[in-house]
């Protein structure tokens, strides 16, 4: 069923799969909604106006008030892998897909509220989201956007009346979660789990149909299909390794299948470098600290390939061969993608006789910013200030991070010597590495300043963060307070799952 109006066209795909794949269930109605922040920019790109996004129909649809006419709300149906252990069922326990809305260039986005009430796969909990978690949800989204890193997007913000039980009492907030599609890796585990491989197969041909169009017809479309989720997941975490963004929860049932940065929880952007850094509180082994998010994104597409294994061959023995050689895609995809966005940080080519020597410079900075705990952003964009000519200083904007300079000193003579063996022009070099490291990243500190504000009911200092996040690589100076380690004080913020 399609629903058109002057304005919107809307229908529900996903729940077109059927019963096996999700639930029908209506968002329960929030007391009093406020529109907090709506997404002019993501809303023009969906064909929603600013008069549209503002006007009475559209909040009360966006807070759970009213349907989305011609949306069908479910509930999508997964499982998942646990810091590393199998957690049985879960599902969208307080997400809600209302539907699809129809772009004017003919793109298809899932509408879908967070925090708009209880489902059937709520299990023990509320269904709803609090203020602090819905903010930092909205934040992250649009800074890995605009950090050109594919993540789902949030189109609004609503707080309402409603006290949600956490540690103390809350006030509520739903986020409307846009993206082509919400399906992750975990929907396939559950159907492997349940041995329905009849279901398995229906949902890999509905992501194919819908999100992959080009292996449709392909001989061996599940095989180049799960090899392409493999490239993306691969490319998606090295990007996130270039910025210093840690997710906090890399469990199957946050990793998209489109490759998009799913389930904000307690992520984190690197102050200080530590490969080892672990955002999430509740992480206790460091499961998901920023160095292993490469292998556990691996491990994750592992699980995947298992649960999809008998897609690719009737043979166990094929099967093994094949999904081993999905995963080697990965490890190489990771590898080349993430070698490119090192040399780019540091303006270098690395190519033909330079490559060892890159590898080793590459690598001496980072020991050195750990060493010296260093600001991982703004050191890496303070490398384009670095002058290539023999026994040129440290600019100050580098060697303000470094306390051990005779240390900064010896590592910048080779990076210098290398910049010379390359043949670099410090100009040009400078703009290219602006255009890739960025100055302005979601610090956790600045998005802890904005939840104080938004739950104190004022919204001013939300869009001026979500403004500056817009423009990473400026060098405006209006900006300045955004591109700032953080102050002592900052060390007491503490994320963790509780949302
Ligand atoms: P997450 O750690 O946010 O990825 O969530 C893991 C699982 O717990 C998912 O199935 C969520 O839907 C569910 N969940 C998290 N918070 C809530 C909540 N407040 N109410 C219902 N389900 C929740
Ligand atoms: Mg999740």
């Amino acid at each position: 069923m399609t629903h058109a109006t002057p304005h919107w066209t809307v229908d529900n795909h996903f729940a077109q799969l059927g019963a096996d794949f999700s639930s029908p269930v209506q968002p329960t109605p929030l007391k009093n909604p406020k529109l907090i922040h709506a997404n002019a920019e993501l809303g023009a790109r969906l064909g929603l106006s600013k008069a549209d996004l503002h006007s009475d129909q559209w909040r009360a649809i966006l807070a759970g008030n009213a349907p989305l006419p011609g949306g069908a709300p479910v509930a999508a149906i997964y499982g998942g892998h646990q810091f590393g252990h199998w957690a049985g069922q879960l599902g969208d326990g307080r997400a809600i897909l209302l539907g699809q809305l129809r772009a004017p260039d003919g793109q298809s986005w899932d509408l879908q509220l967070k925090g708009a009430g209880m489902t059937p796969y709520s299990r023990f909990a509320d269904g709803r989201a609090v203020i602090r978690s819905s903010v930092r949800e909205y934040l992250a989204g649009e800074a890995l956007h605009h950090l050109g890193i594919p993540t789902t997007r949030a189109l609004s913000l609503i707080t309402a009346d409603d006290e949600i039980h956490r540690e103390t009492f809350e006030r509520a907030a739903v986020i409307c979660r846009v993206a082509p599609s919400h399906v992750r890796f975990g929907n396939f585990e559950w159907f492997y789990s349940q041995n329905q491989p009849a279901q398995l197969r229906a949902l890999a041909d509905y992501v194919i149909h819908h999100f992959y169009p080009e292996l449709t017809n392909a001989p061996d479309r599940y095989h180049d299909w799960l090899r392409q989720v493999s490239a993306r997941s691969a490319r998606l975490i090295a990007h996130w390794q270039a910025v210093g963004f840690c997710h906090g929860v890399m469990n199957t049932d946050n990793m998209s299948i489109l490759g998009l940065t799913l389930d904000y929880g307690p992520y984190g952007f690197m102050d200080a470098f530590d490969a080892a850094h672990i955002c999430n509180h509740s992480d206790h082994n460091g499961r998901y600290a920023w160095h292993q998010q490469p292998g556990i994104g691996h491990w994750n597409c592992a699980r995947l390939v298992q649960a999809c294994s008998a897609l690719l061959s009737d043979e166990p023995p094929q099967q093994v061969q094949r999904a081993q050689a999905i995963l080697d895609h990965y490890a190489e995809v990771y590898s080349a993608t993430m070698r490119a966005l090192w040399l780019a940080k540091f303006g270098l080519r690395g190519d033909g006789a330079e490559d060892d020597a890159a590898t080793e410079v590459m690598n001496g900075f980072l020991t050195l910013m750990q060493q010296n705990h260093a600001d991982f952003t703004l050191s890496f964009r303070a490398l384009a200030q670095v002058s290539c000519a023999e026994n040129s200083p440290a600019p100050r904007a580098l060697s303000d991070h470094f306390f051990d300079s005779a240390a900064l000193g010896v590592w910048l003579q080779s990076y210098q010597a290398l910049l010379r063996a390359e043949g670099q022009d410090d100009a040009v070099r400078a703009q290219a590495m602006n255009r890739v490291n960025p100055r302005i990243v979601l610090r956790n500190y600045l998005a802890q300043q904005v939840i104080e504000d938004v739950e104190a009911g004022n919204s001013a200092a939300l869009t001026r963060l979500l403004d500056a996040l817009s423009t990473p690589y400026s060098d405006d100076p209006a900006l300045d307070a955004f591109a700032q380690v953080p102050p002592p004080e900052a060390a007491r913020i503490s994320v963790s799952c509780s949302s």
